[in-house]
């Protein structure tokens, strides 16, 4: 007769037997395709754990979305106005962290342009750039020093009325990073997450080391070169993809702050960090930084490596990830 501990061990075995197999799935969220690529034993398990974590995004979507009326954030920018607003744990970490890379960089991160993403976005459909008198009110509706963040109370309060907050150049970054909890939490291990020019992995592929990323080239003379990423984050920004042209002038999706208007550089940053809300939101401050000041970035955040290709600057370029390694 077969004791249980036997039994046990033969379940077990037969288990472990079971190789693990690539499956991979794509849904869209926060206006972007979101590829979910993980190893997993058996195709029922990889459709749950990634169920789940799609559902995480779209919870979070909910909570942070500037382009849905009634999301948690657009909600905060009529309520908060003069008053302290509580808000969830999540809303309220990526708030802190947009905070903490404000300050650091002077405001050239800054989730407040809100009223001068929507300017750019008017002129990238109408062809016109905005007067200065609406660029001028729209830059005095928008400065991180007009959001005020309480820690202890979890609680937003804005300085003036009109205010937008816009978590475009944060949030995808972090979506990626939760999405990877929750896969994790389903015993999957092996994993990539991939928003946009945002991308979180987890460990790499069974027996390889690492994920193989195609890195966009910098510039179009540039052959495609690979990064190979595991337990860390690669995100990449600039003014090469969505930009409105304007009198023959390319304006980027990216804002300067200094100047209330889309980037004019040509401009490409990639950051390597060990989590997708570090990657997403130290690439958008790279690009409207450029050289030599987002290699500052370096110093502030433990384990990144920052890289930025100007037009006129492509002597900066080297290898991302030289030796394949995070
Ligand atoms: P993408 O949206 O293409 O992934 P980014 O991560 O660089 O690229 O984010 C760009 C978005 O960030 C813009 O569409 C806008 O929503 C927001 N944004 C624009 N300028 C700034 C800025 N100076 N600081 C923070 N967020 C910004
Ligand atoms: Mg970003």
């Amino acid at each position: 007769m077969l004791s249980t501990d036997c039994v046990d061990a033969q379940v077990l075995s037969g288990r472990e037997a079971m190789p693990l197999q690539r499956f991979e799935f794509v849904q869209v969220r926060m206006g972007v395709d979101t590829p979910i690529v993980v190893y997993a034993r058996s195709e029922a398990h990889a459709v749950r754990a990634c169920r789940a974590a799609y559902a995480r995004i779209s919870a979070l979507e909910q909570r942070l979305s500037d382009y849905r009326l009634d999301s948690e954030l657009n909600l905060l920018c009529q309520r908060a106005v003069g008053q302290w607003v509580r808000v969830s744990p999540e809303l309220f970490y990526v708030l802190w962290r947009a905070q903490k890379l404000a300050h650091q960089t002077g405001g050239v991160f800054d989730v407040t342009v809100g009223p001068l993403v929507r300017l750019w976005r008017e002129a990238r459909r109408t062809g016109k750039l905005p007067d200065a008198a609406t660029l001028e009110a729209a830059k005095a509706r928008s400065g991180y020093q007009l959001l005020e963040l309480n820690r202890a109370r979890r609680a937003v309060r804005l300085r003036v009325a009109g205010m937008q907050l816009d978590l475009g150049g944060i949030a995808k970054g972090f979506a990626c990073d939760e999405a990877l909890r929750v896969l994790r939490r389903y015993g999957i291990r092996h994993a990539l997450i991939q928003m946009g020019g945002d991308i979180v992995a987890g460990e790499a592929p069974p027996g390889e080391a690492g994920w193989k990323i195609a890195l966009a080239p910098a510039t179009p003379e540039d052959t495609t070169e690979y990064a190979l990423l595991r337990n860390g984050a690669l995100s990449t920004s600039g003014s090469t993809e969505q930009y409105a042209e304007i009198e023959g002038r390319r304006y980027a999706h990216i804002i300067d702050p200094r100047t209330g208007l889309g980037l004019t550089r040509l401009v490409l940053a990639r950051v390597c960090a060990r989590d997708g809300i570090t990657a997403d939101s130290l690439a958008t401050a790279a690009a409207v930084l450029g050289m030599p000041e987002a290699k500052r970035l370096e110093r502030l955040y433990k384990g990144v490596q920052v890289q930025v290709w100007e037009a006129d600057l492509r002597q900066t370029a080297t290898r991302l990830t030289p030796n394949g390694k995070l």
